[in-house]
């Protein structure tokens, strides 16, 4: 007997990558979202209650990675984001890694360790699609920035939100795939602002918060003004891409493997270098930046 419950599975790995928190619904139609940690629980899971419906919130590997445990089960995902779940070419191309040198390591890294399958996205959802399970009604709102097709879920009669990765972490928002977007990351924050809802899930960190969190989603997308602030105060002096990459003004310190820091680390400082443009702050000269 289904209880209605939305259930929070804690992330194993301290819930970082490539584990993240993962939600169990307990309904007439059991649902999971993200599965991506604690493979023995979640197979457990399917065995006992046969999932009908696993959610992907977007196509990054800590919130796919085990979705073909669940045999039988449609896999719902935003229209934006479902071929970077479905096709392994299409997750290079949105990532931004499809043309690097490494592309090949790349891939076969992606297959071996991540057990990376194709799958095939049943059902694809725009903004504000609403989904009925019995006694939970899941709205999906789009809420594009860290992938174009990043979207939340809205438990409409609970009056809960998974926010994915609007995780409100002190690292700040993530943006550094190609079809990230800083300025749609800022507004998808402003959009969150306006549900109606006292249980927030995040996909990292925390992982459970409650009551009214718009101070702390303010504060999540400041994170976006420091950086611009700190880039800006580097550019005093014009720079190129080597220079600003090696500053790591975003991730504030370099990490392992390089090629992909720096692919990042310029992918998060060349949108902001975009907006500083478009804010007349910031002024490109041939292979340089400078403030303006
Ligand atoms: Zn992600």
């Amino acid at each position: 007997m289904a209880s209605g419950d939305i259930v929070f599975i804690d992330g194993d790995n301290r819930a970082r990558f490539p584990d993240s928190h993962c939600l169990f619904v307990d309904d007439e139609l059991p649902a999971v979202i993200d599965p991506a940690t604690k493979r023995d629980e979640l197979e457990g899971l399917h065995r006992e209650k046969g999932i009908g419906i696993v959610v992907n919130s977007h196509y990054h590997i800590d919130h796919t990675r085990y979705d073909s445990l669940f045999n039988g089960a449609e896999l719902l995902a935003s229209a934006v984001d479902a071929p970077a779940i479905e096709d392994l070419d299409e997750l290079a191309r949105a990532t931004g890694v499809d043309d690097a040198p490494w592309f090949d390591i790349w891939k076969s890294t992606v297959r071996e360790r991540w057990n990376w399958t194709e799958r095939h996205v049943a059902l694809r959802v725009e903004d504000r699609d609403e989904l009925c399970l019995g006694m939970n009604t899941l709205r999906f709102i789009h809420a594009p920035g860290h992938t174009a097709g990043h979207m939340c879920v809205h438990f409409v009669e609970k009056g809960a939100v998974f926010l994915a990765d609007i995780e409100l972490g002190s690292f700040g928002p993530w943006y550094a795939n190609r079809g990230s977007d800083v300025d749609a990351f800022l507004d998808s924050i402003e959009k969150l602002k306006a549900l109606e809802a006292d249980t927030w899930y995040t996909s990292h960190g925390k992982g459970v918060l409650q009551g009214d969190i718009r101070d702390r989603l303010d504060a999540f997308a400041g994170v976006i003004y420091e950086r611009d602030e700190r880039l800006l105060e580097f550019l005093s002096r014009p720079r190129t891409r080597e220079e600003i990459v090696s500053e790591a003004l975003i991730y504030r310190r370099r990490w392992e493997p390089p090629q992909l820091f720096e692919l990042f680390e310029w992918n998060m400082a060349s949108k902001h270098l975009a907006r500083l443009e478009r804010l007349g702050l910031a002024a490109r000269d041939g292979d340089r930046w400078l403030r303006t």
